[in-house]
């Protein structure tokens, strides 16, 4: 039952009540806080509050009224609610038309009545539209909150006899205030008001960082703002406000579009343009615009418009159109912001934790791009692409199963460490200061750069870099990679939700392979399919990862297939090009998609493009039945790749994504070793022609058994780079000979979790 509903309930009851009682204010708000325990919802208890301060209102016969709070930071009244008797308004309001938004302590009567604890009553000329005004400070015990303003049309409107029972019911707002768990904070101006305690939300990372900034509840809450914007009432001035508003929006799309702080300008492009598109769509606005025109308020006309969008897209039964619904919300949410705060200059995500239900990697990669400072995400199942792509992007991303996450309202200060798994809830300075000291992490840089990576007696192990985004290419530059091990081409087909065209794709892979200045690149065709799902392309199966995934993909949708190696042979072009196939499961389907790139070669030859006639083939072994089958593998292409996070998975039969299956995840496992120990003895001449791309790569446990196998490649985040070179270095070839040997002789997981402390620590980290 909302506060409504049960206001609505003791209604008749109370209009009775208030003839026959004295104490006619105290006892309204007596009967409404003593069911302020019901309320349990931020919005509930926001509207208790403005549900308070109007029966106050009402029951003076003011016309208007508003509650300022104290705060300390800029010592100043803010404002915090008003009514008007025809609606509510906030912050985003009250701005220089009905109210101050502040009001200082030394020269202003608010700030006097504050100061002195005194009531004051304001009488002034017959000119002004408001006539009288009652300023009545409140206060909890000795702790002095803020003021109630009220203002009447008419002189002498405010006398003396009901005005201690009106202070009563003004210290009981104090209450209010106080005990109100989550009671709504301005969204730009964190006030100081005496709040409740700080708190912590649990939760796992999804990927690590820590990040300061104010609450961003996102999406779900189009209703919300839209609430908060008030009408002028006039249609000519809502036209005017929504036409800038537009404006606004269309200026942030586009700078956002040519931002180049991340690199990736044609992602960028693929997912802004379609907002940039909605935003010179003549029915889309033209709808407003008549709304506008018949009478509605500007936010109202966005707010109908944005939902019927929406609802109609999401209803459409191709899925990938479907989601356009979310581009309409996200639009919508920004035009609604920008009327909200038009002196603002416009709305942005920095420094914004955003909270969320769900997240698509575009809305990821687009807060990104805004600079989002963190996202938690309520709920599980977070697709391990969301997880990679947030590590590529340096975003922490926090999952919860705290119901209370959504209701965090807007601006309140958080304090985001998704390294430790938590999320605190309006810190305050103690914790602040504690949480931010221990952040100091120590930077690990060596004294000196190593240009290849190697073993203490010059045994060479080299270490690539895989990439997802334009972004991890120049970080691989930057951290020393000595070129791309494993390039995951189905992140902009993820972020688009669709397929790219060959024009698009090469324009990407060939700015990937510049970025690499003569350094090897290995480009891998896409791997959709299992939690990496394109929606619209893909089937729904219900066993996805056993499903039409990585080659299959590709083998079933051939025009796709086509354009992406097209492009990619384009755009390796006089570079050192390497190709691999993920999620191969045995030769068949290794010679099919060569005879492909093949067919490909022929194409690019016949149209007389610039391309790269002899790229490496390669395919990934991360099935046990490409494990098994090495050697013929080995014998049908340049060179291999081992996908171990794949690898694991299908060896353990343990979902890589299900977070309650984490502990059987284990890379250590003797079965684990003894298989990648055998794709090495099987590649036999190939075996120096061997990486792996797979996490395990940057496992300082596992760097020197890899090597001791004999693996001479590995490829780990830009990030590993130095510090799997300096692993090496600790080891010469007969040291990781010897855990090599010492570590498959290990038959059982205790024991290997045994040797594992024990090697730990013998050879610490350097
Ligand atoms: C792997 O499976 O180890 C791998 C590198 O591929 P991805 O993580 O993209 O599935
Ligand atoms: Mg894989």
């Amino acid at each position: 039952m909302t506060l409504r509903d049960i206001v609505h309930k003791f209604e008749d009851l109370l209009s009775d009540y208030y003839i026959l009682i004295v104490h006619k204010y105290s006892d309204a708000l007596t009967t409404l806080s003593t069911r302020a325990s019901l309320f349990e919802s931020d919005r509930e208890m926001n509207g208790f509050l403005k549900e308070a301060i109007s029966r106050l209102i009402e029951l003076s016969g003011s016309s208007l009224g508003a509650v300022y709070v104290y705060d300390e930071s800029s010592r100043e009244l803010v404002f915090r609610v008003g009514y008007d008797r025809d609606d509510f308004w906030d912050s985003f309001r009250c701005s220089g038309k009905k109210a101050p938004l502040s009001f200082s302590l030394e020269n202003s009567d608010p700030g006097r009545a504050f100061r002195e604890t005194q009531v004051r009553i304001l009488e002034y000329s017959s000119e002004k539209e408001i006539r009288s005004k009652l300023i009545i400070p409140i206060v909890r015990g000795p702790e002095k909150l803020g003021v109630l303003m009220l203002a009447h049309r008419q002189t002498g409107a405010f006398d003396r006899e009901n005005l201690s029972d009106l202070k009563r019911a003004v210290s009981m707002l104090g209450d209010i205030l106080i005990d109100a768990t989550a009671f709504i904070l301005p969204p730009e101006a964190a006030s100081s008001v005496p709040v409740p305690a700080s708190r912590v939300i649990e939760g796992l990372k999804a990927s690590a960082g820590m990040a300061s900034g104010k609450a961003l509840p996102v999406w779900s809450d189009i209703d919300t703002i839209a609430e908060t914007i008030a009408s002028s009432g006039s249609a000519e001035t809502e036209s005017e406000r929504f036409e800038e508003a537009l404006k606004q929006s269309s200026l942030q799309l586009e700078k956002i579009e040519k931002s180049s702080s991340l690199g990736d300008r044609e992602m960028i492009s693929l997912i802004f343009t379609a907002q940039l598109y909605m935003l010179k769509d003549g029915s889309f606005l033209d709808k407003m615009r008549q709304s506008i025109a018949g009478g509605s308020s500007a936010a109202k006309a966005v707010r109908d418009v944005v939902q019927e969008y929406a609802d109609r897209f999401a209803s459409l039964p191709e899925v990938r159109l479907a989601e356009k619904a979310q581009d309409v919300r996200d639009l919508g949410y920004r035009i609604l912001s920008n009327l909200a705060r038009p002196d603002h200059k416009g709305f942005s995500y920095s420094d914004k934790i955003v909270l969320s239900r769900h997240i698509y990697p575009s809305d990821l990669f687009r807060l990104a791009v805004e600079g989002v400072a963190g996202i938690v995400l309520r709920g599980a199942g977070v697709t391990a692409h969301i997880s990679i792509l947030a590590r590529s992007l340096s975003v922490p991303v926090l999952i919860t199963d705290d119901s209370s996450l959504l209701e965090i309202p807007e601006g309140l200060p958080l304090i985001l460490d998704a390294t430790n798994g938590r999320l605190y809830v309006r810190p305050d300075e103690k914790m602040r200061n504690s949480i931010l000291a221990g952040s100091g992490l120590s930077s690990g840089l060596p004294g000196f750069y190593i240009l290849k990576g190697h073993l203490k007696d010059g045994t060479g192990v080299s270490v690539q870099a895989n990439i997802n985004i334009l972004k991890d290419a120049e970080d691989a530059v930057q951290e020393g990679a000595e070129g791309i091990g494993l390039y995951r081409s189905e992140f902009p087909f993820i972020l688009k939700n669709d397929f790219l065209s060959e024009e698009q794709q090469y324009r990407l892979y060939r700015s990937i392979v510049t970025s690499q200045k003569g350094k090897p690149v290995t480009l891998r065709t896409a791997d959709i399919g299992g939690d990496k799902l394109l929606q619209g392309r893909s089937q729904s199966e219900e066993n996805p990862f056993l499903g039409v995934r990585g080659i299959r993909f590709s083998l079933a949708n051939r025009e796709m297939f086509h354009d992406q190696l097209r492009a990619m042979l384009r755009a390796g072009a006089g570079a050192d090009l390497g190709i691999m196939f993920p999620m191969v499961s045995g030769v068949e389907e290794l010679l099919q998609a060569r005879k492909e790139l093949d067919l490909c070669i022929r194409e690019l030859e016949e149209r007389g493009d610039d391309f790269n006639s002899a790229p490496r083939v390669g395919a990934m072994i991360e099935l046990p039945s490409a494990a098994i089958a090495t050697s013929e593998l080995a014998n049908h292409c340049d060179f291999l790749s081992i996908g171990s996070n794949d690898l694991i998975m299908y060896l353990l039969a343990v979902d890589r994504t299900n977070d309650n299956l984490s502990h059987l995840y284990r890379s250590h496992h003797p079965t684990v070793l003894q298989v990648l120990s055998w794709i090495v003895r099987d590649a036999g001449e190939k075996a120096g022609e061997i990486s792996v791309c797979g996490d395990i790569a940057s496992d300082p446990m596992l760097v020197p058994v890899l090597a001791g196998m004999g693996i001479r490649k590995l490829s780990v985040s830009p990030q590993s780079v130095e510090g799997v070179k300096q692993r090496l270095l600790q080891f010469s070839l007969q040291d990781v000979e010897k855990i090599t040997s010492e570590i498959l002789s290990i038959k059982r997981l205790d024991e290997m979790d045994h040797y594992m402390k024990e090697f730990k620590k013998r050879w610490p980290l350097p």
